[in-house]
């Protein structure tokens, strides 16, 4: 295995201020502990180089005292609602039948989650996520009842199959007479994010047109709470791209959690995690999986099967891709 550098960037972590408050006799208590605003220690990673944009655009929020949940779904918009993306949203791969079918999720800080799962047509499946958490007593919306959902509550009905993604599935058609591609090394390209903010508090989300060719009806780890995404926020968040079906199997997000809850580092965690995805899996042929980590105190980690993942960085000052640690080098 090619060791790569690993980037720790050591967080302020969240600094407490004590105020006194007076009782009626005069003796002085702890009332109230409020996090100090530290814009040092926000920072922003998600998967792949597509996240250099998203992170731009989460930055921006956080940069101007926004919480982590605003900075997750700026950023991830921004990728939802880009055609030339063909991950998610407008010009994201469609399934076999050529529908485009979307799913995220996102988590803040309290343990308030939403999810949409088989989303059609809506160009920001992760905002209505955000509308799942916030306005039903609901986790999870799916399919049509997720799209009713949404159209009531003000989003637009769009076309979501660009003349660029209808090529490549009419060429996929031909070419591979309806055979699904393998996630691999290169196949895979969902965008999963995770956002620090300046109280100290987390947020994490992922937003994907899923398997590009998927059979009609699948649905992956992504709009899953646990498998796409996980966070608590006295420990750290963690979340996934790659083989859904995967991720699933060993709760992966989740997974990484417990293991920095239990002393692990987010590195340390997201390789733990690859673990079980080798002993959970016979053949390890055509899969891949990515997951990135972040803990409490703004340490970052990632870990991937196979060679060739990435992720983007970015905090006040920097913004960089770095190339992930991993198990096994990809040969062709
Ligand atoms: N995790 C996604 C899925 O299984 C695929 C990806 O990461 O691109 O739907």
């Amino acid at each position: 295995m090619k060791r790569r550098e690993f980037v720790k960037i050591g967080g302020l972590g969240t600094t407490a201020l004590i105020i006194d408050g007076c009782k009626a006799s005069g003796n002085t208590e702890i009332k109230e502990i409020l996090p100090i605003a530290n814009l040092n220690q926000t920072k922003v990673i998600s998967t792949w180089s597509s996240g250099l944009k998203a992170n731009q655009s989460a930055n921006k929020v956080l940069k101007n005292n926004g919480s982590a949940l605003d900075a997750i779904e700026k950023g991830l918009n921004v990728i939802e609602s880009d055609p030339e993306n063909s991950s998610v949203g407008i010009g994201g791969l469609p399934d076999a039948n050529g529908n485009v079918t979307l799913d995220a999720c996102i988590m803040d800080h309290e343990f308030n989650c939403g999810s949409i799962s088989y989303l059609q047509n809506i160009e920001n499946p992760i905002s209505v996520a955000r509308k799942v958490m916030e306005d039903t007593p609901h986790v999870m919306l799916s399919g049509e009842g997720a799209y009713n959902f949404a159209m009531k509550n003000g989003f637009k009905h769009t076309n979501l199959l660009t003349e660029n993604s209808k090529k490549s599935w009419e060429e996929w058609k031909i070419e591979n007479n309806y055979k699904l591609p393998a996630i691999n090394h290169e196949n895979h390209d969902t965008i999963a994010m995770i956002a620090l903010d300046h109280q100290g508090n987390l947020a994490t989300g992922c937003t994907t047109s899923g398997w590009a060719y998927k059979m009609e009806g699948r649905v992956g780890d992504s709009p899953i709470i646990g498998a796409g995404v996980y966070l608590d926020n006295e420990v750290g968040a963690a979340c996934a791209t790659g083989l859904g079906e995967a991720i699933i199997k060993i709760c992966g997000s989740h997974t990484i959690v417990e293991l920095m809850r239990n002393g692990l580092s987010p590195q340390q965690a997201c390789k733990s995690a690859i673990e079980r995805i080798k002993k959970s899996n016979k053949n390890l042929k055509d899969l891949q999986v990515g997951f990135i980590a972040m803990n409490k105190e703004g340490e970052i980690g990632s870990y991937s099967l196979y060679s060739g993942f990435n992720y983007a960085y970015q905090d006040i000052q920097r913004s960089k891709l770095i190339d992930s640690q991993y198990d096994i080098e990809w040969k062709d």
